[in-house]
């Protein structure tokens, strides 16, 4: 019994090798991965609208880094990755928060930030490309909006989607879009699904690849953030913590990269060093952290 048992168990094993072997060298011929963005009640003018009051909120309360050498080059990474980044044609903008943290992030519509520390981190402009792309994924991807939406849904049942679709719908659009009311300074701890973020890793390996980039620098940027968690735990704290673990995807980047195979590379827009070295003349950035606790000091709370 044993026996046939352990016998049944090896040819059973050997059948999913077989099958797993098989996958593997499948995967090739696949092409890269095919993502699509979620169900989403709101248009894209108003993932705009709710960006650009978001943004109006951010720009006032978050310091900024205006050396326009430092902004120009962020700004020139982002539009050559938001070019290839497909989705909706979104008037991406860049900005590059006076921040030690290293970490980036997007409001819907395209206003995308980018903080010091991660600029001062980076070993080359393909992993600071890396994680720009990742955040326009999001932003091309319409996941903010698309989390709104089932939000909405939740709360207001079911039953209102059809009172959605019938007449007066965009006036109840309007209203999800007024309640939210902008994100303001929440959108820096705005967290999305497990599947989002990995969609994002996906998306954003493969803008990358368009844009001439090595996909792969992606995944070595989470080398790199290892490493400096090792130094300053609380420099990558908030970026460790929204994203899911940097072993799971730099796997997965790793697959797409294979996935999408060769790709025509491109010269760097250039000017990395010169950015790092001016920004390491500037007085130290406070974290995102000290920022807040100022303002709730400020608002009397
Ligand atoms: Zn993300």
């Amino acid at each position: 019994m044993r026996m046939q048992e352990n016998r049944l168990r090896g040819r059973v094993a050997a059948a999913v090798g077989t099958a797993a072997l098989t996958f593997v060298l499948a995967l090739p011929a696949m092409g890269q991965t095919r993502l699509h963005s979620g169900f989403n009640l709101l248009s894209e003018s108003q993932d705009v609208q709710i960006g650009r009051q978001s943004a109006a909120q951010i720009d006032l309360q978050m310091p900024m880094v205006t050396d326009p050498v430092v902004t120009g080059y962020v700004t020139r990474v982002g539009q050559r990755l938001a070019a290839s980044a497909g989705g909706p044609q979104f008037g991406y903008r860049f900005r590059v928060t006076n921040l030690s943290d290293i970490n980036a992030f997007a409001l819907p519509g395209g206003f995308v930030y980018v903080n010091r520390g991660l600029v001062e981190s980076v070993h080359n402009e393909g992993e600071l490309a890396g994680v720009m792309a990742h955040e326009i994924a999001h932003v091309a991807l319409r996941h903010s909006t698309t989390q709104i939406t089932r939000a909405y849904v939740a709360q207001a049942g079911i039953g209102a989607l059809g009172s959605l679709f019938g007449r007066g719908s965009s006036g109840t659009t309007a209203q999800i879009v007024q309640s939210v009311g902008g994100f303001g300074l929440n959108a820096l701890f705005l967290k999305y699904s497990r599947t989002a973020e990995s969609q994002a890793d996906i998306a954003g390996a493969q803008t990358m690849a368009r844009a001439g980039y090595d996909p792969l620098d992606e995944a070595r940027f989470f080398e790199t953030l290892r490493s400096q968690a090792g130094g300053d735990p609380g420099k990558v704290a908030r970026f460790l913590s929204d994203h899911p673990a940097p072993v799971d995807r730099m796997a997965r980047v790793r697959q797409e990269a294979q996935l999408i195979g060769a790709h025509p590379a491109a010269r760097p827009v250039g000017g990395l060093d010169e950015v790092q070295a001016r920004l390491r003349r500037m007085p130290p950035a406070p974290t995102t952290a000290q920022v807040m606790a100022r303002q709730s000091t400020a608002a009397g709370e």
